[in-house]
């Protein structure tokens, strides 16, 4: 155990010090998270037509992505705002997963929907704001399918853990922690990024940590530097938001990048996962790429000047 990083005994399972190596979450898609593989979950915040899924999942497998995600239930601050479309955008996700070979992550709000999520999805998201609903995380302790943990609106480490702690209790051992910003005073970005809570769980717990830099910023202009800090700070993925018409979306609009936004992104992203000693599930070539991100010459990707901005 890592010397002053204080873990109380309560943390049985999640504790670093309960496995001798550290934990591998591995989906049936074959998606790894916690290796020397980064896991890329992409896509829009909420699926809204089969046609919006099929875009957004075929933009992000072809920019190297290897996990759709997209929501079917939506925990939305309003009623009136666009709640999912239930089972059939789960049915839209698996289709669109298997289309372009991506693991499928989704949310799961309530308790009694979870046996049918994991009919269609390869991982169990719990967001934000259930990640202290005690029954939810029993049920999904409960199933052995691989559970994506968020971090709580303004949780603290310990009961984000201890949250975790609740999962692995079930016999659930696939979980992996995502933090996505915390509430904080300046409501300048969405939410408050804690990078730093990487490296600190490192030296926590066994389990993977892989940030979202979309629901932390709120500003999709923001995603690009986070998403390359959160990998150098030695993130295990990221979650990013990706739509084919952001202004149209139905949810989270402001964050969500394009599809060329996102590709590159992606270049970016294997620079400096090659730095991390990390590589990204489907290897952009790195000759194609100068340092700033920009590939070169081949005209896929623009340089600077003629004003595409990468960030
Ligand atoms: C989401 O991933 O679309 C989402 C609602 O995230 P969070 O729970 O982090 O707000
Ligand atoms: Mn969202």
């Amino acid at each position: 155990m890592e010397r002053g990083v204080n873990v109380p005994q309560s943390y049985r399972l999640v504790r670093r010090d309960a496995r001798a190596e550290r934990t591998i979450v591995r989906l049936s898609s074959g998606a790894t998270f916690g290796g020397d593989e980064i896991a890329i979950c992409a896509g829009p915040c909420g699926v809204e037509s089969a046609e919006q899924l099929d875009q957004a999942a075929a933009a992000v497998a072809a920019a190297g992505a290897n996990v759709l995600r997209g929501g079917a239930y939506k925990p939305r601050s309003s009623p009136y705002s666009f709640q999912g479309l239930g089972e059939e955008g789960l049915k839209m996700l698996r289709d669109s997963g298997d289309r372009y070979g991506l693991g499928v992550v989704t949310e799961v709000l309530d308790p009694r929907d979870v046996e049918k999520v994991t009919r269609y999805a390869d991982m169990l998201q719990i967001g934000t704001r259930n990640m202290q609903n005690f029954p939810l995380l029993r049920e999904v302790g409960a199933t052995r399918v691989p559970v994506l943990l968020k971090r709580g609106l303004s949780a603290t480490v310990q009961e984000w853990l201890l949250a975790a702690e609740y999962v692995m209790l079930g016999g659930n051992e696939n979980v992996v922690l995502c933090e996505r910003g915390v509430r904080s005073f300046d409501p300048a970005t969405r939410n408050l990024l804690d990078i730093a809570v990487v490296p600190l769980l490192e030296g926590m717990t066994h389990l993977p940590v892989i940030v979202d830099p979309s629901h932390a910023m709120g500003i999709a202009r923001l995603v690009p530097p986070t998403a390359v800090a959160s990998i150098a700070a030695g993130a295990h993925g990221l979650l990013i938001e990706v739509h084919p018409d952001p202004a149209n979306a139905l949810s989270d609009g402001a964050q969500s990048l394009d599809c060329e936004q996102f590709a590159l992104l992606m270049l970016r992203l294997a620079l400096v996962a090659e730095v991390a000693g990390r590589r990204l599930p489907q290897r952009v070539k790195p000759a194609a790429v100068a340092p700033n991100g920009q590939r070169k010459a081949d005209g896929a990707v623009r340089s600077s000047k003629s004003g595409v901005k990468l960030a």
